[in-house]
């Protein structure tokens, strides 16, 4: 079977720069492999999600100059690319994973308060529901038990990763929802994705997702996670740094293919931030170089 990548965003709001490179590379990394590459709506975090945000995201990223094969517009054999669609799946794939989940009802202040967590950090679940939920009233939220150590990887970027992705984690949310781990692993298997590259922000959400793979007799796929774009002050680029989203820059007047020679010259694709449109720099990225960036 040839390549197959994918590029997954949440429709949380519009793409900013730090996205729009993640899915270049993403695209880069599939065509120059001559694969496939495959777009899926990340809508499950309701709360979350923003009305056309994810119009605004697929219509940002042509803008671009990138193209997908298959996508919640474009449809395809491995559908449907929307989460919001695939709930039954989820849930029969959920009820799958029985014998490795347990019923949680600690809440999210008892979990902060019982993990030793360094300021900001994910807290590690330390698996007070294990032997049976310590508020049988409450809705219970369901956990996977997670093997310790956790799985160790080979990432195309990273080398070798271990001894992150601790602690039991949720597949499904105590208000009914199916978390972003259960539902990201079973359409990469519904969609037959073989590599599946990220942000580094996602590292540690890797030997949770193999853990799953194995649970349920899948296989387990190829990861790359490429590097964060940063603000001037050295943090993830957000928001309060500014005018960065994608639609914003196009409203400023900036065109598309200086902003991808910006995204390419930041990842040492080319040499100077000049005009470049997706399609000349295929066949330009070599992963383990991106490493030091
Ligand atoms: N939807 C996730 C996000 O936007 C990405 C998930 C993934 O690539 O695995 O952060």
């Amino acid at each position: 079977m040839g390549y197959r990548g994918r590029f997954a965003p949440s429709p949380t709001g519009p793409i900013h720069l730090g996205t729009a490179r993640t899915a270049l590379l993403g695209w880069l990394r599939a065509r120059g492999e001559g694969g496939a590459f495959v777009l899926r709506m990340e809508d499950l975090d309701a709360p979350r999600a923003r009305p056309g945000a994810a119009q605004a995201i697929l219509e940002d990223l042509a803008w671009l100059g990138l193209d997908w094969d298959e996508g919640p517009d474009v449809g395809g054999p491995c559908g449907p690319y929307t989460q919001s669609e695939k709930l039954d799946r989820y849930a029969e794939v959920l009820a799958r994973l029985a014998p490795f989940t347990y019923p949680c009802t600690c809440s999210r202040k008892e979990i902060q308060e019982l993990a030793s967590a360094p300021h900001g950090a994910e807290p590690v679940y330390p698996g007070t529901c294990r032997a049976g939920p310590t508020h049988p009233e409450r809705e219970a939220a369901t956990r996977f038990r997670m093997p310790d150590p956790p799985p160790a990887f080979d990432d195309a970027v990273l080398g070798r990763v271990e001894g992150v992705g601790r602690g039991d984690f949720v597949l499904h949310r105590r208000d009914g929802a199916f978390a972003y781990q259960l539902a990201c692993v079973v359409d990469d298997h519904d969609m037959r994705i073989t590599e599946v590259l990220r942000g580094a922000d996602l590292v540690a959400s890797t030997p949770r997702q193999i853990a799953l793979y194995e649970a349920l007799g899948w296989p387990v796929l190829a990861f790359a996670h490429v590097p964060l774009v940063l603000g001037p002050d050295g943090e993830r680029l957000a928001k309060r740094h500014g005018a960065i989203s994608i639609a914003e820059l196009r409203a400023a007047g900036q065109d598309a293919a200086s902003i991808v020679g910006a995204l390419a010259h930041g990842v040492g694709l080319i040499d100077a931030p000049r005009p470049t449109r997706p399609a000349e720099l295929v066949g330009r990225l070599e992963l383990a170089r991106l490493r030091a960036r």
